[in-house]
Order: C-alpha cells, then structure tokens, then sequence
C-alpha cells in the first residue's frame, strides 16, 4: 500500500532533463482516443514506425494489447474499465520517465478518465490526440466487424453505437482521419513536435 509508512520514494539519480538532453528530444504521453475504427492504432504505429527509423524511442500502448497481459485480469465492466485506463496512465508514466514517446491508442471515452491521465503527468507530458472522424466512416471502413455486431445487438455498450463517447474539449492535436490520410496524420503529428520543441530541429535534421 502507497499509505505504508515503510515504503518510501527513492529520487532517481538520473534526472528526466538529463534524459531528454542525452536523447535529443522530450519523452511525453501522446493519448490518441476516438471512436473504434477512427484510426488510432494505425496511426500510432505509423508514426513508431517512423520514429524507430529515426532513432527517437517510442512505444505503442495498444487497447487489445495490454487486455492480452497487464490487464488481462480486467473485464468490461465500469469498474473495470476505469481500472483499466488507470495502470495505462500509470504504465505510460513509468515510460515517460525511462525516456520514451509513449503512444497510447485508446478509446478512453469518458472526459474524466482522460483528465486523470493528464493529471498524473507533468505540464506538457500529456499530448491529447483526437482521432476525429465519424460514426459512418467509422462504420463503413469497421475492419474488425465490431459494428456490425454492434448493430445486430451482438456486443452491449458500443461506443459511438449504443455508449457514449465524449468529445475532448482541448485536445493539442485533431486528426482528421476522414479528410487526412494516414501519411499527412503522421506528418501533423511531426509538426507538432517540432513546433512545441518536443524534438529540435537539429534533431529532426539529423534524424527526420
Ligand atoms: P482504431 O485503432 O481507432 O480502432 P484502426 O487503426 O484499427 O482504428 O482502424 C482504422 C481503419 O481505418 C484501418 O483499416 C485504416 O486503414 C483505415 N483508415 C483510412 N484512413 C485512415 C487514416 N487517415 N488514418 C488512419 N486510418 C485510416
């Protein structure tokens, strides 16, 4: 328990500034959420992809992914899923600090949780995404047939269906996935990087 007086915080030696100039650029939580289909995860590792080449480190925090090990334990329930988003937050926290550019595709379709994700990070280690595109397009591509099945009442509580999804309010970045391809999505994302001094642009001049 966090509460235990005998457990104690240990200061890490190296700093997370002494990372980020060692790397040559900043570590940060890019939360990519949307409706299902909408594009996070194909985004999110394109632009891994493209960071890998590049020698920046990043890694994908995935939805189904993480449900295959950490969170295999948790079911879909509302007590669930907000536990669910909980360790996400906490997992990309102890990412953020070991130096990498965490992107973390997930629906998380509720305002609050969001905000308590921002709430763990420091001030601009938080990158919300919004993969904004809709609900027909959404439908129409539905590459894992979830709609579908939503539709036919096959799976309860589908967001953007028959469950709410929450529009974030003031996302650093919207993707519009029904008007951008993925290659100019990434490229935004690029940008903003540099615009916001995430990574410089000797870096980006080396390496992108
Ligand atoms: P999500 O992770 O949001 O559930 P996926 O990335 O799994 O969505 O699926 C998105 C689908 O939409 C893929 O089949 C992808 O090829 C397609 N798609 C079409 N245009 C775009 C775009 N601009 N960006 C991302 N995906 C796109």
């Amino acid at each position: 328990m966090a509460n235990n007086r005998n457990i104690v915080w240990h200061e890490p030696s190296i700093t997370i500034d002494s990372r980020w100039k060692s790397n040559g650029y900043k570590s940060s939580v890019l939360w990519f959420t949307g409706l299902s289909a909408s594009g996070k995860s194909t985004i999110a590792h394109a632009l891994d992809e493209c960071l890998h080449e590049n020698g920046i480190h990043s890694y994908v925090l995935d939805g189904d992914n993480v449900r295959h090990g950490l969170n295999k334990d948790l079911d879909l329930s509302p007590a669930s899923r907000k536990e669910n988003i909980r360790r996400i937050g906490e997992v990309s926290k102890l990412f953020v600090d070991a130096g990498l550019l965490v992107l973390a595709a997930f629906i998380a379709p509720y305002r609050e949780d969001r905000r308590q994700i921002r709430a763990l990070l420091d001030k601009g280690q938080f990158i919300e995404v919004f993969v904004k595109c809709s609900v027909d397009e959404c439908e129409r591509r539905d590459p894992k047939g979830l709609y579908n099945k939503a539709r036919k009442g096959q799976l309860k509580e589908f967001t953007g269906i028959s469950a709410p999804y929450e529009i974030p309010e003031n996302p650093e970045i919207i993707l519009e996935t029904d008007k951008f391809n993925k290659d100019e999505c990434v490229k935004q994302i690029l940008d903003y990087f540099v615009d916001n001094k995430y990574i410089s642009t000797s870096t980006v001049n080396q390496k992108i």
